[in-house]
């Protein structure tokens, strides 16, 4: 697969570095609204070429595919433009910051029949896939409640457009709660109907913008979930805990890539340790992703799964807002 990189982010330096270590994919050029970033970048991760003009990128690179990695509010308009060049499109989160947009995206790729993939990467975690098969075994029975965890410190690098642009979908409901959306999405197996979120003002983010958040989201067939973010949570561990009739799941470490996830099932037989290998979370969606590309499955989270997570953000949003709990619909 011949890779064009949209953004010369953080992120595409690690999601580089995880293309580099899959057969077959050549990275051949990047996009960055700065020459200079660009160079920099291109150099450092061994990418062919860099340019600031996106038309040249497609014309002269000629990808088979692109990594989208700008800030949230480009994305949509990026998407549009690879797919018009012909280009698969592997979109990072939120896939769009409105909901037309994220219609508009997933419509355009069915048009050109490309593939649009989101990098909801949680997806490809050994232990979140072992959580799902336990939960179809019925290990716990019937699942009736999720708490989950995803509150951590964000690291100073990551200060930015994150806690100041509102236009850039700034805000940790963007960042992190779309992730743990598609995450339960994917472990349970069935659709949010209803949140209601609650937004928290520490001070890392400017006014507008939310740096904590706690939500209640109401799943298909009664499941309850309860879903933390938070960026100014300090040395706390990420948890997820699946709450079953006849036991419970509980997974820790698992929602950041450097953690070293750990699941225990607890039932009427007492408590067990479920082993479970780590992996590269991004080598997985771009393993499947290529696959995808090539006619052979689907990738981890499609750009319909990425449009249901900013669908249940924005109701997230509106709910904190308006102080009311919100239904969440989709756009068809
Ligand atoms: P960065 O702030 O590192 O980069 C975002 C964009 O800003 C880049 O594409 C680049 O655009 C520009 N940029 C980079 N460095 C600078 C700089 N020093 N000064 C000015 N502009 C700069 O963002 P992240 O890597 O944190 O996030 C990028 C996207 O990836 C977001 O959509 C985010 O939500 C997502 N993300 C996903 C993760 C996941 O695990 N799935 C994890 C982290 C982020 P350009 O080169 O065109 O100017």
């Amino acid at each position: 697969m011949r890779w064009g990189l949209i953004g010369a982010s953080r992120i595409a330096e690690r999601v580089c570095a995880s293309m580099r270590g899959i057969e077959g994919q050549e990275l051949v050029g990047v996009y960055s609204r700065s020459a200079e970033r660009g160079r920099d970048f291109a150099a450092a991760q061994g990418v062919a070429q860099s340019c600031t003009d996106l038309n040249a990128l497609f014309a002269q690179a000629r990808p088979d595919a692109v990594y989208i990695s700008s800030t949230n509010e480009l994305h949509a308009p990026q998407t549009l433009a690879a797919l018009d060049a012909g280009c698969h499109v592997l979109c990072e989160k939120p896939l769009a910051i409105n909901l037309d947009d994220a219609a508009r995206m997933v419509r355009h790729a069915a048009l050109r029949k490309r593939v649009l993939a989101t990098n909801h990467h949680l997806r490809g975690s050994l232990a979140h896939q072992r959580l799902r098969e336990l939960l179809a075994e019925g290990a716990i029975g019937r699942v009736h409640g999720v708490q989950l965890s995803h509150a951590v410190s964000l690291p100073r690098q990551l200060h930015g457009w994150r806690l100041n642009q509102p236009d850039a979908g700034g805000g940790v409901v963007l960042d992190i709660l779309v992730h743990d959306v598609d995450l339960l999405r994917f472990v349970l197996g069935t659709e949010p109907q209803t949140i209601h979120t609650v937004a928290q003002h520490n001070g890392l983010t400017q006014a507008g913008l939310e740096d904590g958040a706690m939500s209640i989201v109401a799943f298909e067939g009664g499941v309850l979930a309860q879903l933390h973010e938070s960026f100014v949570a300090a040395h706390t561990l990420t948890r997820l805990d699946l709450l079953g009739t006849e036991g419970t799941l509980n997974c820790m470490q698992s929602l950041t890539v450097s953690g070293t996830p750990v699941i225990t099932l607890r039932d009427a037989r007492g408590e067990h340790a479920i082993p479970v290998e780590q992996v590269d979370l991004h080598a997985q969606t771009v393993r499947a992703f290529v696959s995808a590309c090539a006619g052979h499955g689907a990738p981890l989270a499609s750009g319909v799964d990425g449009l249901r997570s900013v669908a249940v953000a924005l109701a997230g949003l509106a709910s904190a807002s308006s102080g009311c709990g919100q239904a969440i619909s989709y756009p068809a």
